[in-house]
């Protein structure tokens, strides 16, 4: 292998064999995992990097684009005026990534391609978390309605830019269809389950979101400690901790969300590897075929459940958090009607993107590419002020 000092020609091309990521992949990876060699390519074709896998390639591609960096001014469940210690969609993001990749180099599952899955899954989120999706989808119930995963596939495929002459950010299909995943849950997909590496992000989203909700909840004070005392997930993460933990209230928070998240994390390990060991030499397709899935144990899986239920009932519809959605979704509605209504105040690349798609398609895709402030703004600026154009979105 030619492992002398790249040049900026030699970036840009390689056969698989002479990459030097082949070379760990082939190292590291397990037979099941989704190796780099086997991707299915992309849209527009283009020659393989030395030293970056196409997976990596696809990271770094979702981590420069302007949707990932809008995450930072979104809202995951809690609103920017209720604090700055709650997560945010982009912390969440990175949480979801981290975990998922301890996971996945346990499971010599393919590391670079988890990473890509789970900085690109919640790209497509509207301002005001689930309460803009709402009020979105309400707006384009005429126009096939509006889902943040959905508009994830939009912004990769269409809204974002390099310098390429072809729109989006020419993910490789496996990236691609893992997102795709989370639209269709497989019901168009056939039989076969997604890959190991596309499981794993969508588990590793939902045991992530769950300690950070329990966690942010009770810095705010949505919930007391006590409230939890009686589930089981609790419990036994309590029971987990075996380090010392400091006597205040705060220690005890911590503990028990690192608690919460080990647990988990350590369960999913020890039944996939139970799973896997057998199916060791088999490749991913067959480990698919046969009917393979990366989940929580049953007993784990029942107490989640239970948790989540019990964010449900007790967090995600505090009273206090239902007054700030219903302000944010009449806001987004006003703003689409306003936009609507009047086209021309839309920036002018959605404008012109409102030749293909519609007039309420391109607005609502206009509004859900921005930030929770950004949307305030836009909304005092169109709606509340009646000035003409709204400021541009690139
Ligand atoms: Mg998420």
């Amino acid at each position: 292998m030619n492992t002398s000092l790249p040049t900026s020609q030699s970036n840009e091309s390689c056969a698989w064999q002479n990459c030097l990521w082949a070379e760990r992949e082939e190292k590291t990876l397990a037979s099941y995992a989704m190796h780099s060699r086997d991707s299915a390519g992309r849209r527009y074709a283009e020659p393989l990097h030395r030293y970056r896998s196409p997976y990596q390639r696809d990271r770094d591609r979702v981590l420069h684009s302007a949707a990932f960096r809008r995450l930072s001014g979104k809202m995951q469940v809690f609103t920017g005026d209720m604090g700055d210690y709650h997560r945010t969609r982009l912390t969440h993001t990175h949480e979801v990534a981290t975990i998922a990749r301890t996971i996945a180099r346990v499971l010599h599952l393919n590391e670079d391609l988890v990473e890509a899955l789970a900085l690109l899954h919640d790209i497509g989120h509207p301002p005001f978390g689930h309460s803009g999706e709402e009020a979105l989808d309400e707006c384009l119930s005429a126009h096939g309605g509006f889902s943040h995963n959905a508009f994830a596939m939009v912004l990769a495929e269409e809204l974002e830019t390099r310098y390429t002459p072809y729109p989006g950010l020419n993910l490789t299909r496996e990236v691609l269809a893992g997102q795709d995943y989370r639209i269709t849950h497989g019901e168009e997909g056939g039989a076969l389950p997604p890959l190991l590496e596309v499981q794993l992000v969508d588990l590793c989203d939902s045991i992530t979101y769950t300690a950070h909700d329990v966690d942010d909840a009770l810095t705010l004070g949505l919930l007391r400690i006590e409230q939890l005392s009686g589930l089981e997930l609790v419990r036994r993460a309590l029971h987990w901790n075996s380090g010392p933990v400091g006597g205040d209230a705060t220690a005890r928070r911590k503990a028990l969300v690192h608690s919460l998240i080990d647990v988990q994390v350590a369960d999913v390990i020890d039944r996939s590897q139970s799973i896997l060991e057998p199916l060791r030499g088999l490749d991913g397709l067959a480990v698919r075929q046969l009917g393979t899935t990366l989940d929580l144990s049953p007993p784990l899986a029942s107490e989640k459940e239970q948790l989540s239920h019990f964010l449900f009932e007790n967090v995600y519809r505090h009273p206090q958090l239902i007054t700030i959605r219903e302000r944010a979704k009449q806001r987004v509605r006003d703003l689409f009607d306003a936009l609507v209504a009047q086209p021309q105040r839309l920036p002018p690349r959605f404008i012109d993107r409102a030749h293909s798609v519609g007039v309420p398609s391109s607005a609502a895709h206009y509004i859900a590419g921005m930030t929770d402030r950004f949307c305030d703004t836009v909304y005092n600026t169109i709606v509340e002020s009646g000035h003409w154009q709204a400021p541009d979105w690139q």
